[in-house]
């Protein structure tokens, strides 16, 4: 598995899902929520922001499944899936990641025919490989109705 390489501007969005929590950055003046992390509002040039804990749950708004070639730790889970999420509080604000079927779940654990666009999502946060230990990566599993 790659592993996250965090910059300055989107350290703490790791140190929080080592934690558990999905946080977005928010500025701190007007309050709009931004992603990727950056240091300078977008909407009104303020340089001072926060991290709002959102409640992790949001729906699928696009999807690929990547064919080879492909990396070697990948070709080997493919045919998998790859989702892009819009966050409920936030659907301007779109995450890539996986849909899997819970916690650890290989890329491969969902089947491509059960995904849907628009399918509600509830994040889930999975070790990185060891070669990344105490990183957790943001993952998402279909909500249960
Ligand atoms: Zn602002």
């Amino acid at each position: 598995m790659l592993s996250p390489v965090p910059d300055d501007d989107g350290a703490p969005f790791w140190q929080y899902a080592a934690r558990g929590e999905l946080r977005i950055q928010a500025c701190a003046d007007c309050g709009e929520l931004r992603f990727p992390p950056r240091p300078c509002c977008p909407h009104c040039h303020s340089f001072a922001s926060e991290w709002r804990r959102m409640s992790g749950r949001g729906r699928v708004w696009s999807y690929v499944v990547p064919h080879p070639p492909l990396l070697p730790a990948y070709a080997a889970q493919a045919p998998y899936n790859a989702i892009v999420v819009e966050l409920a509080e936030a659907p301007r604000i779109r995450l890539v990641g996986n849909l899997v079927s819970g916690p650890g779940a290989p890329l491969n654990s969902v089947a491509v025919e059960r995904i849907r666009i628009g399918a509600r999502v509830q994040v889930v946060f999975t070790e990185a490989g060891s070669d990344a230990a105490g990183t957790s990566v943001p993952r998402w599993v279909l909500e249960r109705s």
